[in-house]
């Protein structure tokens, strides 16, 4: 067994240490005991544990959705409506709206997320939603489909996120109305996708967009980058980027991707894309087999990159 494997073993044993996400009733079916990691480099891929698992992207894709918006108006724009400040709450805290001019935090949390949802290119949900996928679809170089049993699932218990966009509609932070914002922002958590496709989205990131047809501002890429370091782990982002020191981001399915700017893993070199997929979370909202996969991974090959 290499040092890689021994990382992924010792890691998925803390499956044990977490939960699945209970709050909406379509994850909260999950099996926690799946830990499943893919690492992609220009050349090689490395899989290890469940990899034929498909799962839903959550809050991973915040970061996708605000690439698309910022693409679009220009970040000057989206500055008007988002700022890019790390709050310290948790992902769907309400706390903070009235305060900071009314303005969302960071795309990262719900709010901002929301208020991304209301910026997105297209007239209608449908065409919102496709400028996403199609996005990530080139990207990743296959089509994606919207688990809509999680979709469902979560509209019907959105009662949060209902609460946080008429708030934003309040205070003039949605350029939709508040269903269409909350049904655009609920079908791009719902994506499906395996570990694999995340490894390529972290891939994407760590050649700075590169070699894909998916066309982004630079300037955007890095601003995305930035937010995954300071708000990608939601209220545990400090200590991510103090013991990991990787632009990452999470959702709660159990979902992660981290970016390895240029590292040497095993056979893997230069710049690395990181998936994850271990649906026990923490308290958070993070995979706990995952922050410590990722942990060990980044002290045992040295990617610390800040
Ligand atoms: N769809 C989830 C929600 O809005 C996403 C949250 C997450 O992954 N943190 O609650």
């Amino acid at each position: 067994m290499n040092k890689l494997q021994m990382i992924y073993e010792q890691a998925k044993q803390r499956t044990a240490n977490g939960q699945v996400a209970s709050y909406i009733p379509a994850l909260a079916a999950a099996n926690g005991d799946l830990f499943a990691v893919s690492l992609l480099s220009a050349e090689h891929e490395i899989e290890l544990g469940d990899c034929t698992e498909t799962f839903t992207l959550q809050s991973v894709v915040k970061v996708i959705s605000f690439m698309v918006a910022a693409n679009y108006h220009g970040i000057e724009e989206i500055m008007h409506y988002v700022d890019v400040e790390p709050t310290g709450d948790s992902f769907n805290s309400i706390v903070r709206l009235e305060s900071h001019n009314n303005k969302p935090f960071n795309p990262m949390i719900n709010a901002g997320a929301i208020t991304i949802a209301s910026l997105l290119p297209g007239e209608t949900m449908f065409e919102k939603v496709k400028s996403v996928t199609t996005f990530l679809e080139q990207i990743i170089g296959k089509k994606v489909h919207i688990n809509n049993e999680v979709y469902f699932s979560e509209y019907q218990s959105a009662d949060y996120n209902r609460a946080i966009a008429y708030i934003l509609q309040a205070n003039g932070f949605l350029k939709s109305d508040v269903e269409e914002a909350l049904q655009v922002y609920l079908q791009l958590c719902s994506i499906s996708v395996d570990v694999s496709d995340l490894a390529k989205l972290a891939f994407y990131f760590a050649t700075n967009g590169k070699e894909s047809e998916a066309i982004c501002n630079k300037g955007v890429i890095n601003i995305a980058k930035a937010l995954m370091i300071t708000c990608g782990m939601y209220n545990a982002s400090g200590k991510f980027a103090a013991f990991i020191g990787l632009p990452a981001k999470s959702g709660v399915s159990g979902a992660i991707i981290a970016v390895v700017r240029n590292g040497e893993i095993e056979q893997l070199q230069g710049p690395i894309g990181i998936g994850i997929y271990g649906p026990a979370i923490d308290q958070v909202g993070n995979s706990v087999a995952g922050i410590e996969f990722l942990m060990h991974l980044s002290k045992e090959y040295d990617l610390f990159c800040l």
